[in-house]
């Protein structure tokens, strides 16, 4: 057998042993692949996936879209809106469209930061799949009609769900329900609530010693009482 033919079954079984090496160097390493979706992913406390909005406490500033650094926050709306102090709640016009393009937002949370009603926060969901660019776009008015604050994947929607997902949506859905009603009230215009009337200010034309009550002279002090008369 020549010697080049030699060499190349030395070289093929050398190489063989060094991947077969590696190979059962990771075969019997702590195994570190989440299985997921079976197995929820970690997210961590202060994760920021799709955000998390409360429309019925937006008052359609547009701080958040001029922060955004990709221009990608829509708001449309009917006309101004203005905070009720006394419930946080927003009213006036109708909130038309409060969109985010999720094909250009890179997660910065710039737009959190400037919201005077910290209506807008970086939410839990992690993951947004779908089958076209268009469903990027999440409309989180569409939500609001469906008593939703932040979107609900494809993955999430489906009746067969794992445990952990089931229990997601049901957390998510559940910390909005007492505000369906309001959250639908922002969708359309709502007379904006007045300010209570100030407090009527003193007289003043009235002269400063009617406030001072007037000094009454001294009481006069009791009677001496009489000596008892003597007879003589
Ligand atoms: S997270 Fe950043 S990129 Fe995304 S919408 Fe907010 S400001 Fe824009
Ligand atoms: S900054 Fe806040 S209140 Fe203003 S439009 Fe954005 S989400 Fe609404």
């Amino acid at each position: 057998m020549p010697r080049a033919q030699l060499r190349n079954i030395y070289q093929s079984l050398k190489t063989i042993l060094i991947g077969m090496r590696i190979t059962l160097k990771y075969a019997f390493a702590r195994t570190v692949t989440v299985q997921y979706p079976d197995r929820p992913p970690t997210v961590q406390p202060r994760f920021r996936g799709f955000h998390w909005y409360e429309i019925e406490r937006c008052s359609a500033c547009g701080a958040c879209a001029r922060a955004c650094p990709v221009d990608c926050i829509y708001i449309e709306t009917s006309g101004p809106r203005k905070v009720d102090k006394a419930t946080g709640i927003s009213r006036g016009g109708a909130i038309k469209r409060w969109a985010i393009d999720y094909s250009k937002c890179m997660f910065c949370a710039l737009c959190t930061d400037p919201c005077p009603t910290e209506c807008i926060k970086m939410g839990m969901v992690h993951d947004l799949s779908g089958y076209d660019r268009k469903s990027a776009i999440v409309e989180f008015t569409e939500l609001a009609a469906k008593g939703l604050r932040t979107p609900e994947p494809l993955w999430m929607q489906k009746q067969r769900t794992p445990e952990w997902v089931r229990k997601q949506r049901e957390e998510n859905r559940e910390k909005a329900a007492a505000w369906t009603e309001e959250m639908r009230k922002a969708l359309t215009e709502q007379p904006v609530p007045k300010p209570p009337p100030a407090a009527a200010p003193p007289p003043a034309s009235a002269p400063a010693a009617a406030a001072t009550p007037p000094i009454s002279p001294p009481a006069a002090p009791p009677a001496e009482p009489e000596p008892p008369k003597t007879a003589s």
